[in-house]
């Protein structure tokens, strides 16, 4: 091992390799409405264990259960299974990028009742909600604590494995740009690039196609797009929002929206960036992104959501109006912890 474990202890290791070596089936569930690290670190970790010989299921708690069409070239969906076929009590259930129960939506109840709890996962704000924690917030992803399992157990990183692991670890550092691309994350890369991956692939899946329905609804989107410089204690906010009738009018499904934040957060006059998207039961799904100045977390947290000081997000059932002047007030935190020195 050339990578620091330091932040997981070593009793917390044995125990979560020594459960799931005992296991008969292990359950594995990430965060609702998963990305490329949920997704990515839960598949990755289960087809890994499936190759083993080891019993296997997998699922997410959203109400419609449907993998988001740029996460579904990622190997290993058949583990998934829909939250009702979803052993109510497991004997080892393990999550994935969740950093409270509450994030596992429809399977918390599931987690509640495990035997033992593994929890994976890499946000400072982690709740340790398990009876087993694997939890590392200087980890740039939370597939990089689960490349750190697969080695302890024993087991190997084939190529479709470390497809799953380097679709979190891009995801998550926002393809080697963000403050947490550390020397351990670009040496993650090398190892997994080393399995003959395509990290071209995997990039045009997860950033560089969409239909074009998506490229009219954007134009809405940054058409009404606001820029208030004297928001966010003076730094700047920018914000628009996607409403679902935004994309009725092109067709365009709600999980093909996730990149306008990473349109909008470029502006250079605004510290704080955020997007409002409608989903189809008429939800708001909030994600906001700071330059590092202020601790948005924190913000999201105080509205019931979370993330990271510089990435997070929240949920809102009232109006674009009414859920700005809600979030406004709060983004003035600076942080006070950082995605490297937690
Ligand atoms: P995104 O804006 O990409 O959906 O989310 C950015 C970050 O915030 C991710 O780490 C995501 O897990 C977290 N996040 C987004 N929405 C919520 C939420 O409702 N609750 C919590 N706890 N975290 C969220
Ligand atoms: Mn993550």
């Amino acid at each position: 091992m050339t990578v620091n474990d330091s932040a997981v202890g070593e009793e917390d290791w044995r125990r979560a390799t020594d459960l799931i070596r005992a296991a008969g089936t292990t359950a594995l569930a990430c965060h609702v409405s998963p990305d490329g690290d949920a997704l990515g670190s839960m598949l990755g970790l289960g087809l890994a264990l499936a190759r083993a010989g080891k019993k296997v299921v997998a699922s997410f708690g959203d109400r419609v259960f449907t993998v988001p069409r740029l996460l579904r070239f990622l190997p290993g969906q058949d583990l998934l299974v829909e939250p009702s076929a979803y052993p109510a009590e497991p004997d080892l259930m393990i999550t994935f990028d969740a950093s409270t129960m509450e994030r596992l939506g429809l399977l918390a109840p599931h987690a509640g009742k495990a035997r033992e709890l593994v929890v994976i996962d890499h946000h400072v704000s982690n709740t340790r909600f398990g009876t087993v924690h694997l939890v590392d917030p200087s980890a740039a992803s939370t597939t990089m604590v689960v490349e750190r399992l697969i080695d302890r157990l024993g087991l190997r990183a084939d190529r479709d494995v470390a497809t799953c692991l380097y679709a979190g670890l891009v995801t998550d550092t926002g393809s080697f740009r963000h403050s947490i691309t550390t020397p351990a994350a670009h040496a993650m890369a090398g190892r997994l690039l080393a399995t003959g991956i395509h990290p071209e692939e995997i990039a045009r899946e997860l950033w560089d196609r969409s239909p074009f329905a998506y490229l009219r609804v954007l134009g809405t989107a940054l058409g009404r797009a606001t820029l208030e410089p004297d928001a966010a204690g003076g730094l700047g906010l920018v914000w628009t929002f996607v409403s679902r009738a935004d994309r009725a009018a092109e067709g365009l499904p709600y999980d093909e929206v996730e990149g306008v934040i990473d349109v909008v957060r470029r502006v250079d006059e605004a510290e704080v960036a955020v997007v409002l998207k409608e989903d189809d039961e008429g939800g708001w799904n909030v994600s906001v992104r700071s330059k590092g100045a202020v601790d948005v977390a924190r913000a999201c947290a105080a509205l019931g959501g979370g993330g990271h000081p510089r990435a997070a997000g929240f949920s809102s059932a009232t109006s674009v109006a009414d859920t700005m002047a809600a979030l406004r007030p709060l983004l003035t935190d600076p942080p006070t912890s950082h995605w490297t020195s937690p």
